[in-house]
């Protein structure tokens, strides 16, 4: 890894391939005019066609997505697939709008982005703010523009949908990845209790699936502040949870149901007591004070939902507090990898059950996992050491990425 030529690869790899910046005009309900700005950063295609998400959230700049772009690129050079990684999406803010709005705004955003992409080019799945709605009027754009059935998206409601498990993918490989963590540490998920953040997708997979191992989720939060149910959610909170979320009901009406249950504004619930923490809502949501307070928690393994949930300061505070941190390029990558299945199910013309799907991405999971572990102890690191899994994920992913880099002279 200290050879020089892999220096000059890490120059050119941390230079994305091309940035595409286009208008997005749309007009509201109101026949009001309006102008965002969409973005696609197609990072590296070394190791296949760029595929990575969309995000539409007013935070939303080219730095953010040059980030997401090579966290992708990693991320995807850990799965056993080969795509290359890219992120794009757009400041414009779903939340609050009509779904006629946001029709609009995504047929004018594909009027421009269907030049750049294709099941052989670049293919789009969701991020924060783009779900199923989003991505089914994308590729209604698409399909009529291109006039090809050949998806460019994946993760939408029947997208790509031979197989029954893309949506939950990156929540259930969460706890998946959690597992093999705990397992090398001679412990159990069962009974433990965990603290979640976020209420979007990855949020309520990953507490969906947490409820099915015995382990006990108290928590979620979304962009206002946290919610506490001491009690743990269950099978019949989290129902009552997803017909919240369905209705766009905000995160406190749960507690009018749930009295014991409470609601904390403008607050993260890392301060809770917990066995483990899942950070789902977005990037450095996990600061270095967050850091100091997970510590006096309990907390023994933090497993990164979102992509990058850690500062650079908390890590080096869990570090020395022997706190294991799991990276999201490892521990979020269960949807590339169901994506990856769809892609090869669908060219075979095969359906799989969601049974089937499941057991594959155990698999993919642990294959994930032991890469990590075995780069992390080619550099000697220890498997429970705190930031053997951080480093191994890093060096497994670069050194694949690098590798094509090298033979195809693309440094
Ligand atoms: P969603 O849009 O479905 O949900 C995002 C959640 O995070 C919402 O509860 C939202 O609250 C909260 N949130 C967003 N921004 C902030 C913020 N700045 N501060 C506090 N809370 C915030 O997104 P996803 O669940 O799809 O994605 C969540 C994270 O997981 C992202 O970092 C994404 O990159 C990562 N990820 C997701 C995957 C997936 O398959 N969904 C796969 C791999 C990674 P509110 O509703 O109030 O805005």
């Amino acid at each position: 890894l200290c050879h020089p030529r892999y220096l000059h690869v890490l120059e050119s790899l941390l230079e994305p391939e091309r940035v595409i910046i286009f208008r997005v005009p749309w007009v509201d309900d109101k026949g009001e005019k309006h102008v965002n700005r969409g973005f696609r950063v197609q990072f590296n295609q070394a190791l296949g066609p760029y595929k990575g998400g969309l995000r539409f959230h007013p935070s939303v700049n080219l730095s953010v997505l040059k980030f997401l772009g090579l966290e992708q690129t990693l991320k995807n050079a850990l799965s056993t697939f080969s795509f290359g990684g890219a992120e794009g999406g757009s400041d414009f803010d779903p939340k609050g709008k009509s779904d006629t709005e946001v029709m609009r705004f995504c047929q004018s955003f594909m009027d421009e982005l269907f030049h750049h992409i294709g099941p052989n080019q670049d293919t789009l799945t969701g991020d924060i703010g783009v779900g199923f709605r989003e991505l089914g009027y994308l590729y209604g754009q698409y399909r009529r523009l291109t006039g090809e059935f050949e998806c460019a998206l994946v993760g939408g409601r029947n997208l790509l949908a031979n197989s029954n498990l893309h949506a939950e993918a990156a929540g259930h490989g969460l706890v998946y990845y959690a597992k093999h963590v705990l397992a090398d540490l001679n412990r159990d998920i069962k009974g433990l209790r965990c603290l979640i953040s976020g209420s979007g997708k990855l949020a309520m997979h990953v507490m969906e699936k947490l409820i099915a191992v015995g382990a006990v989720p108290v928590s979620l939060s979304d962009s206002k502040g946290f919610l506490l149910d001491d009690e743990g959610f269950d099978g019949s909170k989290a129902m009552f949870l997803k017909d919240m979320k369905s209705q766009q009901k905000p995160l406190r009406e749960y507690t009018r149901r749930y009295v014991r249950a409470k609601y904390f504004d403008d607050a993260r619930p890392w301060g809770e007591k917990c066995d483990l923490a899942f950070p789902c809502a977005t990037q450095n949501e996990l600061n270095h004070s967050d850091a100091l307070a997970i510590i006096s928690s309990g907390c023994h393994v933090i497993v990164e939902g979102s992509d990058m949930s850690c500062t650079a300061e908390a890590i080096d505070v869990l570090r020395k507090s022997k706190i294991i941190v799991a990276p999201s390029k490892a521990a979020n990558a269960g949807g590339v990898a169901v994506s990856g299945l769809e892609m090869a199910s669908k060219s075979n013309q095969m359906h799989w059950t969601g049974e089937e799907v499941d057991t594959k991405l155990q698999e993919l999971m642990r294959d994930i996992y032991q890469k990590s572990v075995a780069a992390a102890a080619a550099c000697g690191h220890s498997k429970d050491g705190p930031e053997a899994l951080v480093h191994g994920a890093n060096v497994a992913g670069f050194l694949r990425v690098a590798q094509a880099m090298l033979e195809q002279g693309c440094v």
